[in-house]
């Protein structure tokens, strides 16, 4: 249940009305995190991430919103409870959409995408960046005839994509690390679980690789 009494929780009986944040702890947050720290992890029907990265995050406005509409399940509670004049709300933490959405086979093209697909690494020195540091270059030259395609873009640093200029592969020895390619939306996917979030709510380790270790049988 999403919905609490506005007069008493049992989960929590001893709080106090007038301080919600009082006397609630969790691991990440030595006391109850404001709503806007609040992000749910929304799943797909098959309680899988809708994505990885970026983490498929909902405010807790538009969490709440999709409870009250009925189009998501609620999966985890964050300890922390938003109160209007009529109702009370626990937060979701993780939520699941009642309808499965297919991913699309064909990802997009776009920059972030060629980042992903190249793991926001140059692909010139193989030094990783962070996005803002990375651009994206044609392989063969636009002047030589390149197009702007998976098979002709790749990610490269500022200091490569200006070292290699707008000579060919072999004129410049400067090769890719690998071919580039148009990646499958699962290939993406498999490239976003390498990256963690800088905030990982307990109640989202059961849905994600990051930082989960499984008891050996
Ligand atoms: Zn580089």
């Amino acid at each position: 249940m999403y919905l609490v009494s506005r007069h008493g929780d049992p989960a929590e009986p001893g709080r106090s009305r007038h301080d919600p944040a009082r006397g609630i702890q969790t691991r990440e947050w030595p006391l109850a995190p404001p709503p806007d720290h609040c992000p749910a992890l929304v799943l797909n029907a098959d309680f899988r991430p809708l994505s990885y990265f970026p983490l498929s995050l909902w405010s807790w406005q538009e969490a709440v919103k999709a409870v009250f509409l009925e189009r998501v399940n609620i999966v985890s509670h964050y300890d922390r409870i938003v109160r209007s004049p009529s109702f009370e709300v626990r937060l979701p933490s993780v939520i699941s959409l009642k309808e499965f959405i297919p991913a699309t086979r064909r990802p997009a093209f776009t920059r972030f995408n060629v980042f992903l697909r190249d793991r926001f690494t140059c692909q010139y020195c193989g030094s990783p960046f962070p996005t803002h540091e990375l651009t994206f270059d044609h392989v063969i030259p636009r002047s030589r005839g390149g197009r702007t395609t998976w098979e002709n873009v790749i990610t490269s640093c500022s200091a490569c994509n200006l070292a290699k200029g707008n000579r060919m592969p072999h004129v410049c020895g400067m090769i890719p690390l690998s071919p580039p390619f148009q990646p499958s939306a699962y290939e993406l996917q498999e490239n976003g679980r390498a990256f963690p979030p800088n905030f990982l709510h307990e109640s989202w380790r059961d849905f994600l690789y990051w930082d989960t270790e499984l008891d050996p049988v």
